[in-house]
């Protein structure tokens, strides 16, 4: 039977939250056989220096996952200086840097990043999630089941990449919001995700990520005047399924420095460390705990021969 919201606060979170805590680690390897098998799934390429600020992708987004239209419209530029991140009513959002997008570009003013979920490889959120609310599919998508989740919000606290957003304004029945890589239009029709069908740059690139990270590197190689020498999302956090090609350094556009660690490696092996190390004091303590039982009961015993 599937766990939703009722079901879950009936079993009580502490039954559930103890079974996720020491619930099966996964094998030590599991970076390399997640990276191994991500060759296979779906990803973006965002060039960055394609990409001219244009919103379409942000209008289409909306409308394909019939959000509601924003205050302004989708022609208001001034928007894309506000740092905004992705919301509830607005799963993707384009930014605006000063700052020409390459070298070859001197005459461009501003640098536009599209953000929206990384569907990453290893993802945080779905680690952290204790009823499988979110889960990795075999094809890509990191996909949500509002049925299940509890609202507990840790996979907002957990995500490098700050995405996850919370309808908080919904008294009922508030649901994590986030991009859903436009998985059921992929699934059912094979369709690209509708920002990247509506780019009129082509700046939105979707296929096989093996096929992206090569074509990545051929255009870095090919124009070294235009292009930073980095993949962002090849390595970052144990790899995502958007990656960008960029032509300044990348936290100027707010691409972030992030380990190449996936951080469920890294909890997971505190995990580990727990229960391998932690068993040697464990069996002290249990040691010193049937010794004083036993010197008690052999007092209680001295007295009453007393
Ligand atoms: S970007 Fe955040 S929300 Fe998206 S898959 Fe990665 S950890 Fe999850
Ligand atoms: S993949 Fe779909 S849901 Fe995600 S940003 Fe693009 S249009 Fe929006
Ligand atoms: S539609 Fe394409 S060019 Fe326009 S803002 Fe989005 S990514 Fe940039």
């Amino acid at each position: 039977m599937a766990t939703n919201r009722r079901g879950f606060l009936k079993a009580g979170l502490g039954v559930t939250a103890v079974a996720a805590t020491v619930g099966k680690p996964k094998p030590a390897k599991a970076q390399e056989a997640q990276s191994a098998k991500a060759g296979a799934q779906v990803a973006c390429l965002v060039d960055t220096t394609l990409c001219i600020g244009c919103r379409k992708c942000e209008e289409a987004c909306n409308r394909s996952n019939r959000l509601p239209r924003p205050a302004q419209p989708f022609s208001t530029r001034h928007v894309l200086r506000n740092n905004r991140r992705p919301s509830a009513d607005a799963f993707t959002v384009i930014n605006a840097y000063p700052g020409e997008p390459s070298r070859e570009q001197l005459d461009r003013a501003e640098t536009f990043v599209k953000v929206q979920c990384m569907h990453c490889l290893d993802p945080a959120c779905v680690s952290a999630c204790i009823v499988a609310a979110l889960t990795k599919t075999a094809e890509g998508p990191v996909i949500y089941d509002a049925d299940r989740c509890i609202g507990c919000r840790y996979c907002m606290v957990a995500c490098p990449f700050e995405i996850p957003a919370y309808e908080y304004l919904d008294p009922l029945t508030p649901r994590v919001r986030k991009c859903s890589f436009c998985v059921d239009e992929q699934q059912q029709t094979g369709a690209n995700p509708a920002c990247a069908a509506a780019c009129p740059m082509e700046a939105i690139l979707f296929g096989e990520r093996s096929e992206l990270i090569k074509l990545a590197h051929e255009r870095i190689e090919q124009r070294p005047a235009r292009y930073v020498d980095h993949v962002y999302g090849e390595h970052e956090v144990g790899g995502t399924s958007w990656l960008y090609l960029a032509g300044r350094p990348l936290p100027k556009i707010g691409l972030t420095k992030l380990p190449r660690l996936a951080p469920p490696r890294l909890t997971e092996s505190i995990q580990h460390g727990i229960f391998n190390y932690g068993a040697a004091p464990l069996a002290f303590y249990g040691g010193l705990a049937g010794l004083m039982w036993l010197s008690n009961r052999g007092g209680k015993g001295g007295q009453d021969d007393e």
